[in-house]
This record gives structure tokens, sequence and C-alpha cells, in this order.
């Protein structure tokens, strides 16, 4: 499969001059089959959305968006997504199962409503299909993906891991694992559904939004330490891990020297950046 970064940023965009070589978009993946030319399954729908467009060469988008969890800065981009809202697109919507038992479409609508948006997650123009999807084995565009729960803050989120005939790719842009624990280095529990979703991936993506000096302080916004990326993926034996999900007040200077800090040979550290595109 190809992996297309959209957007990486955690939290809210960050447009701006000392953002554009990582870039500003909030969380977003294309995948894209081997034989394909268009991308069939998108990862969260933040502001980086609106890049899937300009992968279709004028297209309508046909395909899946499968969603982490419904923060803001994982969904703001779906009423903006052109490819999608127009006559000709299908787009099936799917979010983790909800604790309150709310089916897809009413979630959605609970930011998608007057007073907050103009418009309903039904009213724009296309296909569109919502659906829930609980922790376990599913079949997905084509794709085999293990979803788990794994713990933030604020709402049921899931990790996911992708995999085609070939490659594996583990998706978990927003997680808190210090909310099981210290650990063995201080940054978070390697508990049994993070060493799962990663055991022997071709590549992790994973939140990166905090510096080891900023735990104490930010411990309870929900996210990880980039070091603890790295860490789970050389337990789990991932073979590469990218940076993910980058502190909106993250610099392109400060980002680079946090890939030249967490450099290494096994597993190979990159600090994603969008347009990168990735064949795994
Ligand atoms: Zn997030
Ligand atoms: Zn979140």
């Amino acid at each position: 499969m190809r992996v297309r970064f959209c957007g990486v940023r955690g939290s809210t965009p960050a447009p701006g001059i000392e953002f554009v070589r990582y870039g500003g978009h909030t969380s977003c993946l294309a995948l894209t089959h081997d034989d394909a030319h268009a991308p069939a399954l998108v990862l969260d729908a933040g502001a980086g959305v609106r890049k899937v467009t300009g992968m279709l060469d004028g297209a309508p988008f046909t395909g899946t968006i499968l969603l982490s969890h419904l923060h803001w800065d994982h969904v703001l981009g779906l009423p903006f997504f052109a490819a999608a809202d127009r006559s000709d697109a299908r787009l099936h919507v799917v979010l983790p199962e909800q604790d309150s038992g709310k089916d897809a479409e009413s979630v959605l609508a609970g930011m998608m409503a007057p007073p907050y948006f103009p418009v309903g997650p039904t009213e724009l123009r296309g296909e569109w299909t919502f659906a829930t999807v609980a922790p376990g084995e599913h079949h997905i565009e084509g794709f085999t993906v293990l979803a788990r729960e794994i713990p933030h803050k604020g709402g049921r989120t899931f990790g996911y891991r992708i995999s085609d005939a070939h490659s594996t790719l583990t998706y978990m842009p927003d997680h808190c694992p210090t909310a099981l624990g210290a650990g063995e280095h201080g940054f978070g529990e390697y508990h049994t559904a993070a060493i799962e979703l990663a055991h022997d991936a071709d590549l992790l993506v994973h939140d990166a939004q905090l510096l080891p000096e900023e735990l104490a302080a930010e411990a309870d916004f929900g996210h990880s330490v980039a070091d603890y990326s790295v860490e789970l993926a050389r337990l789990a034996g991932a073979r590469s891990v990218a940076l993910f999900h980058h502190r909106y007040t993250r610099t392109d200077d400060e980002l680079d020297a946090l890939g030249r800090r967490l450099a290494g040979d096994t597993p190979n550290v990159t600090v994603a950046a969008e347009g990168t595109e990735l064949a795994l």
C-alpha cells in the first residue's frame, strides 16, 4: 500500500512560516492499494482531508473515512472534503462505537448542526453513509483492519492496524499511555493493545505531541511523549515509526531537532511531514 500524510498536526491547524516544511493541517492519512491510482481508505478527517481532493485528478472520492475518535482536529475537514461533496461521490464514514450507543450519523450531527455548523452530515452532496465499528477485525475497502480501544482523554478512541496482502500500517494518532501507569521509562505503559496493534508493523504512525520535559505539565491532555512512540515500535518489533500529531506550536526547526535526537536504525525514525508519500 501507499500512505500519504495529508495532515500531521494535533489539536488545531498550524499555519505560518515556521510550520511550512512539516505542514499545518491536522490529522489525515490517505491509503492507496498498490495497484490503484486513487486512495480508497482515509484515516481521520482533520483539515488535511482537503489534500485528498488534490490526489484524485478531478475525480470524485469513492471510499471510506475511518475515524480514530471524534475530537475536532480529526473531523473538522469532513464538510470541506470537496471530492466527497459532489453528486457522483460515494463516502462511507466509520467511527468507533460509542459508549452512549448513539448511531454514527447522530454522533456526527452533534458537531455538524446549527448553531455550530450550517449543515448536517447528510446535507452534503453525494452518497454518504455512516456506521460505527467495534473493537476487533474488520474488512474495509480491501484492507484488513484490526481496531483496539486505546487510552486517550474524552471520548472513546481506537488505534488501527491496517494490512493488505504484504504490508501493515499501525495508526495511533492520539494515545495517552500514562493513563495506565508510568511504565518502565516514565513515558507510559507499553500495554497489550498498543503492542498488539504495532506488532511487526512496517510503519507505526504514532502520537508524538509531547517532549519529555512537557509531560509533567501536560499529562492530563491525553497525549504521548515522542520517545514513547520509538520505544513502543522497538518493543513491538515495528520496522519504522513516524512521529505524528505534532503539537501546533512545534516549529519546523524544533521538529528537525526532535528527529535528530531520536534518530536510529532499529526502528527507523522519521518525523511525519505533510505531503510525504511512503510505499510500504
Ligand atoms: Zn488529536
Ligand atoms: Zn484526541
